[in-house]
């Protein structure tokens, strides 16, 4: 059972009903259903979720205004966002992670894969931001020495570039949290780094290569980005 409050925004009642139940059975009983985008604003301030699970395709105002509005409010802005979206909605899902939802998921889709998503993100929300003197960063066969910048793959030195070091230790250290490309170019801008989005491409080629049997750790999610993950 958890005590973490789930805020789900969806006009259509079933789906949201259907949500509820699947929330309740896996012992999330503080959940509430609204219908609009200006309902789901009017909660937060009074329900204060712990994260929302939010639809795209709303009447009035829609998700990604929703989105946007939260985002730039403070109090609100840490709120992880999960947006619930058709799969014809590929270039929306770009703009709204870029506008700083979490994740996202296209519908239909599985109870397991939203619960799992959504633990993920409670967990990262969860955490307290890193501690700037930790000098190891760890994921799997993965070691990185944030001093000596050096990386360890299965206990063995490879040789990373700056920007492969780089975009590694960005991935790595924010598992499962999903990057479109132009957010990469974003965090790594810099003068001896690649700013174009197929620049980014290249670069995440050449680090997987030097991950070799592990270079599914980087997967790529078509029409958006990369995510790291160590399943
Ligand atoms: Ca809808």
């Amino acid at each position: 059972m958890s005590d973490e409050r789930i805020l789900i925004v969806e006009d259509e009642q079933a789906i949201g009903d259907l949500i509820v139940y699947h929330l309740n059975r896996e012992g999330y009983h503080q959940t509430l259903h609204v219908l609009t985008g200006e309902e789901a604003l009017r909660e937060v301030n009074s329900f204060h979720p712990n994260l929302i699970l939010l639809d795209l395709m709303l009447p009035g105002m829609s998700g990604m205004d929703v989105c946007r509005r939260l985002k730039s409010d403070p109090s609100a802005a840490s709120i992880p966002i999960i947006f619930l979206t058709a799969k014809s909605e590929e270039s929306d899902i770009v703009v709204g992670l870029e506008m700083g939802a979490d994740d996202y998921i296209t519908k239909p889709f599985s109870n397991r894969l939203l619960i799992a998503r959504m633990r993920s993100l409670l967990r990262r929300a969860a955490q307290t931001s890193p501690d700037e003197s930790e000098s190891f960063v760890k994921a799997g066969p993965i070691q990185m020495n944030l001093l000596s910048r050096q990386v360890r793959i299965d206990g063995n030195p490879v040789e990373f570039t700056v920007s492969e070091f780089n975009l590694l230790h960005l991935l790595v250290s924010n598992k499962d949290r999903v990057f479109t490309r132009n957010q990469l170019v974003m965090e790594l801008r810099g003068d001896d780094y690649p700013v174009t989005e197929r620049a980014m491409d290249v670069l995440v080629l050449g680090v997987r290569r030097k991950l070799k049997d592990h270079s599914v750790m980087i997967e790529t999610i078509r029409g958006v980005g990369y995510r790291f993950t160590e399943k």
